[in-house]
């Protein structure tokens, strides 16, 4: 964590994510001078009287000049204008990195962007996070012991990869690395589809007549199922939108599942429902001890 220092660092979207990053090295007295870029009046004015930034930035291309590094933390629909702004920064050697959910679609952006400036430019995506949005959420110690996944691309220089990974580190967090088809694939399976799921479970019940009566009597496990179903809706739009091949592979997979499982119920045959839920709880508990 020590051998980290950054003179000036640049946040693009100071919202739960980036935000978390400022505030970590902040408290570690680990950069200088954090300068944020965002759309919201509101927002950045709490970010300010935070202290969570030194200054706000209207101009991110004048904002990035004599930066050392720009932390890219949008929703990734917002991620090709942005880089746009941050041509000539990166063609100067300003290192940026991301901090969103998919990762194909940001080596594409970045690639098409930057030419073979792209070396600068190392994709990253923290596995850490909550259902709430903005820099009221944004905590110095999100990423203590959580894993932070990099995708560095062939044209990168190990220094580069090396220095973002360290400000992760710096931040509390593990980093590892994979390509980005693999981590694409991944988190389709273990993130993107559970919030469609649960985004779609709590719209099938508001959307019914008596929905009050239902909510009313909803309890610990409605909750605990529904949870991310009250993260950001434009978030998860871009999310899907930018994953859509893979995440439509898994909600097949998933229809397939419970198509399987209403068989079972329809024919009676419980026995097999008892040997789908028991091999789902067996991998449940071993996944929740492994946590521990
Ligand atoms: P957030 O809504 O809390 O913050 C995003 C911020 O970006 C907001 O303040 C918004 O005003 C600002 N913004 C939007 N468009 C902008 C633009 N064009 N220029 C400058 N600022 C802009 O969202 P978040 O949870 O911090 O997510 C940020 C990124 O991190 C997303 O790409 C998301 O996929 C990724 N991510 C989120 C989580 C999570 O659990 N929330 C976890 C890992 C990664």
């Amino acid at each position: 964590m020590q051998d980290f220092h950054i003179g000036k660092l640049v946040v693009v979207g100071v919202g739960l994510i980036g935000g978390s990053v400022a505030a970590a090295l902040k408290r570690e007295r680990l950069v200088d001078r954090v300068v944020g870029v965002g759309r919201s009046r509101a927002n950045m004015q709490q970010a300010l009287s935070a202290g969570v930034i030194d200054e706000q930035a209207q101009d991110l291309t004048s904002a990035a000049r004599g930066a050392e590094l720009v932390l890219v933390a949008v929703p990734v629909r917002q991620t090709a204008s942005v880089l746009q702004q941050l041509r000539q920064a990166v063609a100067d050697g300003v290192i940026v990195t991301d901090a969103g959910s998919t990762k194909r679609d940001f080596v594409h952006m970045a690639r098409d962007i930057f030419g073979s400036s792209v070396k600068h430019v190392v994709p990253g995506h923290p596995i850490a996070g909550a259902e709430r949005s903005g820099v009221a959420a944004a905590t110095a110690d999100l990423y203590t012991g959580k894993r932070v996944v990099l995708t560095p691309l062939p044209d990168n220089e190990n220094k580069f990869v090396e220095r973002v990974a360290s400000m992760w580190r710096a931040c509390g967090a593990n980093v590892i690395q994979m390509s980005p088809e693999h981590h694409d694939a991944v988190f389709s399976a273990v993130s993107h589809l559970p919030h469609v799921l649960s985004y779609a479970l709590v719209e099938l019940i508001a959307s019914r007549d008596n929905a009050e009566e239902l909510f009313s009597f909803a309890a610990g496990g409605f909750r605990d199922f529904t949870r991310i179903a009250g993260s950001s809706p434009e978030m998860w739009r871009d999310i899907c939108d930018a994953n859509a091949d893979q995440l439509l592979r898994d909600i097949d997979a998933f229809q397939q599942a419970l198509s399987l499982l209403a068989g079972y119920i329809r024919s009676g045959d419980m026995d097999k429902v008892e040997a789908v839920f028991a091999a789902a709880a067996r991998a449940r508990n071993a996944w929740v001890n492994s946590l521990k």
